[in-house]
């Protein structure tokens, strides 16, 4: 089995100006590259798991959201590192075109970006970190029983304040992407 590094996107890949879908908004959160290579170098997968409700509210199409990716991914490989999948989830339980408005499984705190990725490529998800910016984040990793989860923010949090918390999963704040150690 393997192991991956799931990746927030917004906030945690480009710097978070709040649905952003075209490449002169998509501003680089400093360090992240090197990060990607270190997990590279380590041998995790690296696994992208996003929130786009942006999608289901109309504000960009799929089609757009698929031309930025592959442009982030065609970026991050011209500097040696290499983003293994992407995950998103378009929909929202309340505000949405009906194609997109439904209570999924996907959208984070909901695991199912996480399980759909550990069957494609067969992850141990107990082996496998989480990098988030949003309580969601460390929610969803805490709920598939991840190894670690990194809550990049600058904010001074509880880490207690509205976590459910279990044995499985720590969960740190760090404020830059360098001080997220992989072994
Ligand atoms: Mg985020
Ligand atoms: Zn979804």
């Amino acid at each position: 089995l393997n192991k991956a590094l799931f990746l927030d996107r917004d906030g945690v890949i480009n710097i978070n100006h709040g649905y952003v879908h075209r490449t002169e908004d998509f501003a680089w959160v400093e360090g992240i590259v090197d990060l990607i290579k270190r997990a590279n170098q380590q041998g995790y997968l690296v696994i992208v798991v996003t929130n786009q409700s942006g999608i289901g509210r109309g504000m960009y199409t799929e089609r757009e959201f698929f031309a930025l990716t592959e442009w982030m991914k065609s970026q991050v490989a011209a500097q040696g590192g290499v983003i293994d999948d992407v995950f998103f989830c378009p929909h929202h339980p309340r505000s949405a075109s009906p194609k997109y408005l439904k209570i999924c499984d996907c959208r984070k705190p909901n695991t199912g970006m996480l399980t759909s990725a550990s069957r494609k490529w067969k992850i141990d998800l107990s082996r496998s970190i989480m990098v988030g910016d949003k309580r969601l984040d460390m929610q969803c990793a805490i709920t598939a029983k991840l190894s670690n989860a990194y809550w990049l923010t600058d904010e001074a949090l509880s880490m207690n304040d509205a976590l459910t918390t279990n044995t499985d999963t720590r969960v740190k704040v760090v404020s830059h992407l360098r001080d997220i150690p992989l072994a």
